[in-house]
């Protein structure tokens, strides 16, 4: 089941998967201080070496690296060789708004702007509701980025388009230009639960007043080889994540390789005619595995 969800997996997806260096993405992240052979009595992880060969090693041999935030400079870089992309099942979802709540928190957000929205979808009167989450779809030719004046919003070689709020002047141009409405402006004055903590684009905090946000694919757990918030708190697996090079993508409890989940199961792209090539893909709402249920008052829908 899906809500059986295999945490152990979820931490070492990236490490399991994608021939890097032992347990990093980045540079940072899980290291292996040896490789000598699994003790039967200790918790065992499985990584892909640097030469691409899966080993098992015991957990007391790693040492976690504490995430650094990167520098605006150094957060313009994309992950090298990777290529981020989401695949959203809308059969899975049934609004438990999970993602939604660790987004706000991980991002320091506040009610009023959220990164991720769950529409109520109805294709036609005939047709059944069902939930779709939205966010930032990290555009492959981005309007946002074309509008931008000062360069504050960027496209990295990984896939992801992010926003320097240090650079980002407010005028909401790129607000104008983006499609799917995933950008928010921040009217008021942010939450500043971390103290001195210095501002990296790849976190979106401390957040500024007077400047524009968004989903940002959460570069800061990429870097540690962990997945997006979205992805592990949903309780229904609908979220998956992963590296389109590496034809790859979980959702926690299940690893599978992209091309096959979309042509399997028919995956589309939001408004594909608009030419943005957007890097999250959808599922459609078949064989749904949950009654659709309406929205609790007052919620957002
Ligand atoms: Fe830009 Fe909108 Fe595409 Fe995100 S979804 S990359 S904000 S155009």
């Amino acid at each position: 089941m899906a809500n059986k969800k295999n945490k152990h997996s979820r931490r070492q997806f990236f490490s399991k998967t994608v021939p890097v260096a032992i347990g990093t993405i980045g540079g940072v992240g899980l290291v292996a201080q040896s490789c000598q052979q699994a003790n039967n009595d200790e918790e065992k992880i499985s990584l892909l070496s640097a030469d691409g060969q899966l080993v098992e090693v015991n957990k007391s041999a790693l040492t976690k690296v504490p995430y650094k935030p990167v520098p605006p400079d150094e957060a313009r870089k994309g992950i090298p060789g990777k290529h981020f992309v989401m695949v959203v099942d809308l059969a899975r979802c049934r609004n438990a708004r999970k993602c939604v709540k660790s987004c706000d928190h991980h991002h320091q957000l506040t009610p009023d702007r959220p990164f991720i929205k769950v529409l109520r979808m109805q294709d036609n009167k005939t047709s059944a509701p069902y939930w779709m989450p939205k966010k930032c779809f990290h555009c492959d030719n981005p309007p946002c980025v074309k509008v931008c004046p000062v360069g504050a919003t960027y496209k990295r070689s990984d896939g992801l388009v992010l926003i320097d709020n240090e650079r980002c002047i407010g005028c909401r141009f790129c607000m104008a230009a983006c499609p799917y409405s995933a950008r928010v402006f921040n009217w008021g004055e942010p939450k500043h639960q971390d103290g001195d903590r210095p501002y990296s684009p790849e976190t979106s905090i401390p957040s500024q007043v007077g400047t524009v946000e968004k989903c940002d694919f959460c570069p800061d757990m990429l870097r540690q080889n962990k997945v997006p918030h979205c992805i592990t708190a949903c309780p229904n697996g609908a979220l998956y994540f992963g590296d389109r090079n590496a034809d790859s993508v979980t959702n926690g409890s299940e690893t599978v390789r992209l091309s096959t989940l979309l042509k399997d199961k028919a995956g589309y792209r939001y408004h594909e005619e608009l030419g943005t090539e957007p890097n999250v893909y959808y599922l459609p709402p078949v064989d749904r595995s949950f009654p659709f249920k309406e929205a609790p008052e007052g919620q957002p829908s």
